[in-house]
C-alpha cells in the first residue's frame, strides 16, 4: 500500500515572518483524516523557522525544500548545497520543477546530478517530469514524459529509486486553472509507473509513489485521489491558503 503524499510547493511566496503565521494557522486547524503523509516546501530563507515551529508544536507535517545546487560547496554564489538544505531540517527535496526547467534552464541531465546528490546527502527527491501544451496535442506527451524519467533516473540504482516520489505535472496545467482530466492523469501515472517496472522491477513500481500537480485544489482533490495511480499531490497556489491546503489534505 502506498501512502498517500501531499506535498504544498509554496514556491517564491512568504517571507519568513509570513511563512511562520502561515505554520502556526495550520497548527491550529490541522487535521489529518485520511492520514495522509504530508509537506510544505517554503523558499529556502523560512526553511528553518518553519522546521522549529513543526517541532515545538507537533505539527504532523514534514519539510521539503524547493531546489538545491549538485555541489556540496565551492564557488557557486548564491547557490545552496543538499548538505545546507539537510541541516535546517528538510526531509524532501523538489528537483526539476518546470518552472526551474523554464525560467533557469534545467536539463535533465542537470536534473540527474541533482537527483544523485539528494541521496548522497540523504534527502528524498520530488522528482518533477511533465509535458508543455504543444507537445500533449501533438499527442507526443506519453513518450516526452517517459523520456524525461529516464533521462532523469540515469543511474539511479534499486535502492534508492523507492525513496523517490515523482510528480507528473503537465506544464499546461501548472498555475492556470486548468487541471488535466483525472483519466489523463491516471493514464499517465500508470506509463509512468510501467517504465519503472522496466527499468527496475515490478515490486519496486509498485512501491514508488506519484503525484499529479497542476491546479490541484479542494474541488478536484478526490477525483484525482480515486484514480489507481494516482497516489498523492504536489500542490502549488492552493497549497499557501490554510484552508485550502486543510482541505486538499482532508479529501
Ligand atoms: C506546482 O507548483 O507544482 C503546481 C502544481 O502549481 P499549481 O498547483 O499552482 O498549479
Amino acid at each position: 500500500m502506498r501512502k498517500t503524499f501531499i506535498a504544498g510547493n509554496w514556491k517564491m511566496n512568504m517571507t519568513n515572518l509570513e511563512a511562520e503565521k502561515f505554520i502556526m494557522g495550520l497548527g491550529d486547524s490541522y487535521k489529518n483524516k485520511n492520514n495522509c503523509e504530508v509537506a510544505v516546501c517554503p523558499p529556502v530563507t523560512a526553511l528553518l523557522s518553519v522546521k522549529k515551529l513543526i517541532d515545538k508544536y507537533s505539527i504532523d507535517v514534514k519539510l521539503g525544500a524547493q531546489n538545491m545546487f549538485y555541489e556540496s560547496s565551492g564557488a557557486f554564489t548564491g547557490e545552496v548545497s543538499p548538505g545546507m538544505i539537510k541541516e535546517l531540517g528538510a526531509e524532501y527535496i523538489i528537483i526539476g520543477h518546470s518552472e526551474r526547467r523554464k525560467y533557469f534552464g534545467e536539463t535533465n541531465e542537470i536534473v540527474n546530478r541533482k537527483m544523485s546528490a539528494a541521496f548522497k546527502s540523504g534527502l528524498k527527491p520530488i522528482m518533477c517530469i511533465g509535458e508543455s501544451l504543444d507537445i500533449r496535442e501533438s499527442g507526443r506527451a506519453e513518450k516526452f514524459v517517459l523520456n524525461q524519467l529516464i533521462e532523469c533516473l540515469a543511474g539511479i540504482n534499486e535502492k534508492n529509486i523507492s525513496g523517490v516520489t515523482i510528480a507528473y505535472e503537465p506544464i499546461w496545467a501548472i498555475g492556470t486553472g486548468k487541471t488535466a482530466t483525472s483519466k489523463d492523469a491516471n493514464e499517465m501515472c500508470k506509463a509512468i509507473r510501467g517504465r519503472i517496472g522496466d527499468l527496475y522491477y515490478k515490486d519496486i513500481s509498485e512501491a514508488v509513489r506519484i503525484q499529479y500537480g497542476g491546479s490541484v485544489k479542494p474541488s478536484n482533490i478526490s477525483e484525482l485521489m480515486s484514480m489507481t495511480d494516482i497516489d498523492g499531490a504536489l500542490v502549488g497556489g492552493a497549497s499557501i491558503k490554510v484552508d485550502d491546503f486543510i482541505s486538499i489534505i482532508n479529501y
